[in-house]
């Protein structure tokens, strides 16, 4: 793990473990219960008038009301902030959520956001077309290219990254880019869904928020929709105090309950995708259909930040391939956006690029349309590759 001699590890108390074994040594809940009770309540009453005067003075931290804090939440945002090594974590409804409170907690109309290439497409629309209609600027840098994020960064007062990106698997130096945004003064944000806390910890290597959509390995069952934002007591003032109670969406009891118990088989499920994605990725490299394989395992740059992969990753398919068939030839994969749970699944890049709407600027966004994403599900990997053998084959004219 990067910086592992000076990481401490997740704590509860004084008492600190690996992340595998913090993750499963829950706490004891009421009456004894070894998994958190769900406090399905909207609003939670006080003992006495002086009680509820103390916590509207912030004097104590009984739980008010669930836009703003839920106890069944809470149990998920202690375990997110531990596993980033953050002061603390502000569980939303969706990646998306997390991702738009945390920009918009640091930029002001007429501030200027960089932002790399190829970022999740929900967060390169709300860049592109939703901050533009608040007079913020949007400029766009190849994530790898220091000497051009560094003349960016003069002019720059939040750089969004995301490492490895979710379509091309790009990373960035991390802790480089946080070193040269910190002496311009500019504020860091990254989305570590790709990687997870457990592959990389960008606080510990200098970035300043780091945002996640809860929607895909955090939860691992394709069954919940939710993000996370952690970062250091600062900047979760920030979005608490002036963003996420107008913006609103939060998290449910019952959603954070589902990701407090995806988060117990995370290192598990990790170590399963790592693996297959690995020898998916590696098969795929030796197929002659294949032009290129895009996974950070075979990147030019050597993964500084990563301990492990995935199993999210693309490739790009020859001119001899018929896209469409080869998706529809696939019995086990299933086509479908997201990815992060059991299943393994299959979508081109030009499905995704193609979609209508205001905000959409999908001429510009630079993926190749002979580019296909796999997600590498649970499956038995042989008969996943069995599958993308056979696909392949019969998907040539
Ligand atoms: C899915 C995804 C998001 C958005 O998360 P939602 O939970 O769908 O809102 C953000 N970033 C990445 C890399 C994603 O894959």
């Amino acid at each position: 793990m990067a910086n592992k001699q000076d990481d401490a590890g997740a704590c509860k108390g004084d008492q600190c473990f690996s992340d595998e074994t913090f993750l499963v040594h829950d706490q004891r809940y009421d009456k004894g219960a070894v998994s958190p009770p769900i406090y399905q309540s909207s609003l939670f009453s006080f003992a006495s008038y002086e009680h509820m005067l103390a916590r509207f003075r912030g004097d104590t931290d009984e739980a008010l009301y669930s836009r703003v804090d839920n106890p069944t939440v809470a149990v998920f945002e202690q375990k997110m902030a531990q596993l980033e090594r953050g002061d603390e974590a502000i569980a939303f409804g969706s990646g998306m959520a997390a991702i738009s409170n945390a920009i918009l907690s640091v930029v002001q109309a007429g501030d200027q956001i960089l932002c790399i290439d190829h970022v999740y497409p929900d967060a390169y629309r709300f860049l592109r077309g939703f901050c533009k209609r608040f007079s913020i600027e949007v400029k766009f840098v190849d994530g790898s290219d220091i000497a051009a994020i560094s003349e960016m960064l003069k002019t720059t007062k939040l750089f969004y990254l995301e490492s490895p990106n979710s379509w091309m698997m790009e990373q960035q130096d991390l802790a480089a880019i946080a070193k040269l945004a910190k002496a311009h003064n500019v504020t860091t944000i990254v989305d570590n869904s790709w990687a997870t806390p457990l592959y990389q910890k960008p606080l510990e290597l200098g970035i300043d928020i780091v945002v996640h959509s809860a929607s895909k390995y955090l939860s691992g069952h394709s069954d919940t929709v939710a993000g996370v934002v952690v970062a250091k007591q600062f900047y979760i003032d920030q979005i608490r105090q002036n963003i996420s109670p107008f913006l609103g969406g939060k998290l449910s009891a019952n959603e954070a309950w589902l990701l407090t118990r995806g988060l117990r088989t995370l290192p598990l499920r990790m170590e399963r995708h790592h693996n297959s994605g690995l020898q998916i990725a590696n098969a795929l490299k030796e197929h002659s259909l294949v032009s290129q394989v895009h996974h950070p395992a075979f990147s030019q740059e050597s993964a500084p930040s990563l301990s492990g992969f995935g199993s999210l990753f693309s490739f790009s398919l020859s001119e001899q391939v018929d896209i469409a068939k080869f998706c529809d030839g696939l019995t086990i994969f299933r086509l479908g956006v997201s990815w992060g749970g059991y299943e393994s699944l299959v979508i081109p890049a030009q499905a995704v690029v193609d979609q209508a709407g205001e905000f959409n600027s999908a001429k510009d966004f630079g993926v190749s349309a002979r580019v296909v994403r796999l997600f590498i599900g649970l499956e038995n990997p042989d008969e996943l590759w069995r599958d993308i053998a056979q696909a392949l084959e019969n998907a040539t004219e």
